[in-house]
């Protein structure tokens, strides 16, 4: 009975595979039907069966509106395919499941594992991940562990021999058919870790066949016979020559494949232009003009790579080689561009189909699972001892030629021995007396899967049947350090003094998985013991730079007025601990220690997660948001701009009416489409109103400086003067940087700016001089008013700013109309 996970399955964009790891050993497992190792992630429904694989490939040609391909792309959304011989929808998920079922086919060994490693790009966020692991339960597997697909890719490659020398720094370059991803690895005391990673989901093979079409074979056709609007009525699904399309896009890539080994491949096909005529079409690509079409793509490629190796070129140590992955890696244009742009020497020496399938399961060699693989040939015979059992520790890989094994037994362990043997008789520990806990070093054959078993006897010396399983120690292959989140983790707090929310970083992009933290939070707002209104524990996912409503929530606690015994007075403490597991689990407890109260709940959303009051009250805020930048834009008659935002707002105002029509219980994936509408709206105000706000702060910035440096020349305060400095020091950098730090800088220039004043007599003076000349209707206490300003010109005349300064504080509050803005109603965090 084994007890590590051993299968590992990379589900791809254009191809999908399995792949079993036994004893340090990696067999890439083929589909019985044709012997390819490669299975097409491509379904289609005929009206009586469902095809998976090549099938559906071939059939696309027939009936492309039941086919589907690249769902990968679509993960985690809640956008559904629509199949008409079914007259039903298929989401993403469930079309994944049909893939994975199919590889279980693949399975000749007659086991059928309940636990399985699955690959995902390294830039998955949390929902993405979430949805794939739902995939692998709907397709019947128990445990879902996930692996992102660069770090298995350099598994292959480090394990495959290669010697990763002790400090060593390696780009993984994976361009697919969906997708493109790079990442940057490194290899330290045996472990593998992932320093950083970039991508582009809509960047592959798929894109370069589209453009065989596009650039080459269209205007071929053009040339050749009569027709009108040839482009809209092949890609158009209602277009008459749709089904023309799909078999361009299959002819493309065929060519395009054979373009790798050979200078030029050639296109035939047959149709019939608008003028009846057939035509019998032969065209021939040349390598040249293939390059010539791609070029730009790769170079776009490479930009990513650049951008992460300049990243971290001051963390010294070179980067050794490009590690090609993805089939469109093959390209010899990628090749050499990607040679010639980084100047590093490229690796093609792992097979660029099945290194992520075969690190998956070097990965699942090494993980334990909570499932034992159920053999369909015959039930596992070992009779456990009644008394005796073991608990093992050791690592299954390691670099050093010793390894330390550790077991606890429980049961009568008196009078009774223990052996470990190595299976080669290399290491043989001799009969040892057994312990509760018993501990061996054991000695390692270099390069090689090291086996070795545990054996008990009685007082006679003789045997007793323990079901003990086998320590396998695979000597010399490379393991794994962890995996990082792809994105910051961040929590949702109040920012009452600009009256928005921000966000406040919980766990930064690369840190590695899993992680943990508990920080303390204070309450912004006396949340009303039997209110509506609610405490929101809200975490999203994407960059800390981003707003609120432009990023993925990912797990929300929302603590209701009427859920509680007593009121949550502002500025008590709320303790919170967020989790992220190594699967993507997001556990969040929150603690009110004025309620004594805990709430704690685990997401794993794999889509969207959504609170309907808080949504309508996000929109409200964008739309109020986007009006006010639509007054600046006309003002400024930026017509362009204007037209684009006056689109963002109609959207805005129709999610405002569908969500006041929708109920908070409701049943439908409406609110999620909502949601993500939303989302895109508020990225999109983001984007447009970024320039302008940076502007606008930078103004403010420099405007409050000014007034500063003039204040301060007044004074003479070295503190207020070390102050100064200090806020100032690394202004060319901030300034180019967030809205968040940018406006955390003002505040404290405003806050300096100040603490200056309010020692200056003369600016008190004229501030006070203000406050005296004011009707006297505007204070709610007239005769107090007038005390005031007797108490105020004596301290003016003793020049005593502190006094001055009190005054003024005690004839602000006795304003009737203090010019204040609607407070927010933001999370209640602060
Ligand atoms: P994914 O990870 O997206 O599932 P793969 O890594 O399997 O994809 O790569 C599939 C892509 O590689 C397809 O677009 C395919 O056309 C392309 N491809 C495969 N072999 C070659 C080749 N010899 N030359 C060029 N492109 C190739
Ligand atoms: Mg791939």
């Amino acid at each position: 009975m084994s007890s590590t996970i051993n299968f590992g399955i990379d589900l791809g964009t254009t191809n999908s595979l399995i792949a079993k790891c036994d004893n340090g050993v990696v067999e890439v497992f083929k589909n019985p039907v044709g012997h390819k190792e490669t299975l097409p992630s491509v379904v289609g429904f005929r009206k009586e069966r469902i095809l998976v694989g090549d099938k559906a490939r071939e059939y696309l040609e027939k009936d492309p509106g039941n086919v589907f391909s690249c769902f990968k792309r679509k993960m985690g959304t809640t956008e559904s395919f629509f199949v008409p011989n079914l007259g039903d929808f298929r989401t993403p998920m469930q079309l994944s499941a049909m893939v994975l079922k199919e590889l279980r086919n693949f399975i000749y060994t007659a086991e059928s594992p309940q636990s399985v490693v699955i690959t995902i790009p390294a830039s998955f966020d949390t929902v993405q991940s979430n949805a794939t692991k739902q995939s692998g339960y709907d397709a019947g597997f128990k445990e879902v562990v996930l692996l992102q697909e660069p770090i298995a890719a350099s598994l292959a490659f480090a394990n495959k021999g290669n010697d990763m020398e002790k400090e060593g720094r390696w780009l993984v370059y994976d361009l697919g058919g969906g997708t493109f991803d790079v990442a940057l690895v490194q290899f330290r005391d045996g472990e593998m870790r992932i320093t950083d990673h970039e991508g582009n989901n809509y960047l592959g093979g798929l894109d370069f066949d589209n453009l065989i079409v596009e650039e080459l074979i269209v205007p071929y056709m053009q040339s050749r016979g009569q027709y009108t609007d040839l482009m809209n009525s092949l890609k158009s699904a209602s277009g008459k020559r749709n089904a023309l399309y799909y078999e361009l896009v299959y002819k493309a890539e065929e060519a395009k494949i054979m373009l790798s080994n050979q200078p030029e491949a050639e296109i035939e096909f047959e149709t019939e232009d608008d003028n009846g005529e057939e035509q019998e079409l032969l065209m021939t690509i040349s390598r040249d003009a293939f390059n010539d079409i791609i070029r730009e793509r790769i170079e776009e490629t490479i930009e990513f790579a650049k951008m992460i190796i300049d990243r971290h070129s001051a963390d010294g140590g070179k980067v050794k080689e490009v590690i090609l992955i993805g089939g469109s890696t093959y390209i010899p244009l990628v090749r050499t561009m990607l040679q010639d742009g980084l100047g590093i020497p490229v690796n093609a020496s792992v097979d660029p189909t099945t290194a992520v399938a075969i690190g998956a399961a070097y990965f699942a060699g090494t993980k334990t699972s909570g499932y034992a693989i159920i053999s369909t040939l015959s039930e596992n015979k070992d009779v456990a001892d009644e008394e005796l059992q073991v608990k093992m520790a050791y690592q299954k890989n390691t670099n050093d030629r010793e390894e330390y094994f550790s077991a606890l037994i429980t049961g009568d362990t008196h009078g009774r021995f223990y052996r470990i043997t190595r299976d080669d008789g290399g290491f043989d520990s001799g009969l040892k007396p057994l312990a509760k806990r018993i501990e061996e070093v054991l000695t390692l054959l270099p390069n090689a899967l090291n086996q070795f078993h545990l054996k008990f006897f009685d007082a006679e010396q003789m045997h007793l049947a323990v079901s003990v399983s086998t320590i396998s120690i695979v000597q010399g292959k490379y393991s794994l350090y962890g995996q990082p989140l792809p994105n910051d983790i961040c929590l949702e707090v109040d920012d009452n003094l600009n009256n928005v929310t921000h966000l406040e970083v919980l766990f930064e992009k690369n840190e590695i998985l899993p992680v943990k933290k508990t920080i303390t939070k204070t309450i912004s707002r006396t949340i009303v013991k039997g209110s509506t209104d609610q405490l929101l524990i809200n975490v999203l996912e994407g960059s800390r730079y981003a707003t609120a409503q432009s990023n993925l929530p990912i797990g929300v606690i929302s603590i209701n007025g009427k859920d509680i015994d007593r009121d949550l007075i502002k500025g008590s403490d709320v303790d919170l601990t967020i989790e992220i597991t190594e699967s993507r689990d997001i556990k969040i407890n929150a603690y009110l220690s004025i309620a004594d109260k805990e709430y704690a709940e685990v997401f794993s959303p794999t889509s969207r997660n959504i609170n309907i009051s808080r949504l309508k009250d996000e929109t409200d805020y964008l739309l109020r948001i986007a009006n006010k930048n639509m007054s600046k834009l006309v003002e400024a008659e930026d017509f362009e701009a204007s037209a684009k935002l006056r689109e963002t707002i109609k959207q805005l105002e129709q999610i405002q009416n569908r969500l006041r029509l929708l109920k908070e219980d409701d049943v439908t994936d409406e609110k999620y489409k909502l949601e993500e509408q939303k989302r895109r709206m508020a990225l999109s105000i983001d984007i447009a109103g970024k320039d302008n706000r940076i502007r606008e702060l930078r103004e403010d910035y420099f405007g409050w400086k000014a007034s500063t440096v003039h204040y301060l020349s007044k004074v003479d305060n070295e503190a207020l003067q070390r102050k100064f400095g200090q806020i100032t020091r690394d202004e060319n950098e901030f300034l180019g940087g967030s809205e968040a730090i940018i406006k955390r800088r003002i505040e404290e220039m405003r806050q300096l700016s100040w603490d200056i004043r309010k020692k200056d007599l003369d600016y008190l003076a004229g501030l006070y001089m203000l406050y005296v000349i004011r009707d006297p209707e505007d204070y709610k206490d007239q005769y107090k008013i007038k005390q005031l300003i007797e108490r105020g010109d004596a301290a003016l005349q003793r020049k005593s700013p502190e006094e001055l300064l009190a005054i003024i504080y005690q004839m602000y509050d006795l304003l009737i109309n203090k010019e204040t803005e609607e407070p927010l109603k933001g999370t209640g965090l602060a």
